[in-house]
């Protein structure tokens, strides 16, 4: 690769995602400005994960479905998205300060394994669904509560519900090949050190694998997509000066304050 376009790799990445057959023919000079591109460092390596799409899974935590006596897997998965300038990176070992945002006053938290693509397609088999991940991370969907229920119950979409700006706190990626893939393990929120939600990766309504095969016959998968791949019962509201941290058996904590 000759320097000009090492020089231009962050716009390279960035048309690319434009998904023009004419990117490589874009200069830099050709455009009124530019964009930065959403990227995540990846543990053990130089280079970074450049992010396409964020899509969220609604509800996937059956709390009481066996119980209860119903079949959570009566109804297909669900899913939204976020932006992927949401992403607040937040560095293992640190806390970061997560801004509260405007408009809510019922902040919530939502714990979450989050899956990376290196590779898509569309009608993935589930069986090979695997294969597409990269590697994974802990994440918080934050969510402005009160807003998406007013809106789910206005049958509005719940866009300033879910998909604000710093709404995706997450740490870097662990890839596969160094943690193996995450199908079970301890999941888990604590408010200023106060358990609030606790499951495990298995508990899931539909498998990660399930949800990278249901996605590719709605989307065509790519890599750089990411998925959030649903949150246990027990998300509460939170305030300012409140510490959070999310733990998942395996990967480093995740620990934001709201400030
Ligand atoms: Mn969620």
């Amino acid at each position: 690769m000759d320097t000009s376009r090492r020089g231009l790799f962050g716009l390279g990445a960035l048309l690319a995602f434009a998904g023009t057959a004419h990117a490589a023919e874009i200069k830099a000079d050709d455009l009124l400005f530019t964009l930065p591109v959403t990227t995540l460092p990846i543990v053990g390596s130089k280079q970074r994960f450049p992010v396409r799409r964020i899509y969220c899974i609604g509800r996937n935590y059956p709390a009481h479905a066996k119980e209860m006596g119903s079949d959570p897997r009566k109804e297909p998965p669900f899913f939204f998205e976020k932006p992927t300038d949401a992403v607040q990176y937040v560095a293992p070992g640190t806390v970061g300060d997560h801004p509260y945002p405007s408009l809510t006053h019922m902040y919530q938290h939502e714990i979450e394994l989050v899956a990376f693509l290196k590779s898509g397609g569309v009608n993935i088999p589930v069986e090979k669904a695997l294969d597409h991940v990269f590697g994974y991370t802990v994440g918080l969907d934050m969510t402005r509560r009160d807003l998406q229920h007013l809106l789910e119950n206005q049958k509005k979409p719940w866009e300033i519900g879910k998909s604000f700006d710093h709404a995706a706190p997450m740490g870097p990626i662990h890839p596969v090949s160094a943690i193996g893939q995450k199908t079970k393990g301890s999941i888990s929120l604590a408010v200023n050190g106060n358990i609030k939600q606790q499951a495990d990766l298995s508990d899931m309504t539909w498998s990660v694998a399930e949800q990278i095969a249901h996605l590719s016959t709605a989307f065509e998968l790519k890599a750089g997509d990411i998925i959030y791949s649903g949150t246990p019962k027990g998300p509460s509201t939170v305030v300012k000066g409140d510490l959070l941290v999310g733990k998942i058996e395996g990967l480093p904590d995740l620990s934001i304050r709201i400030v």
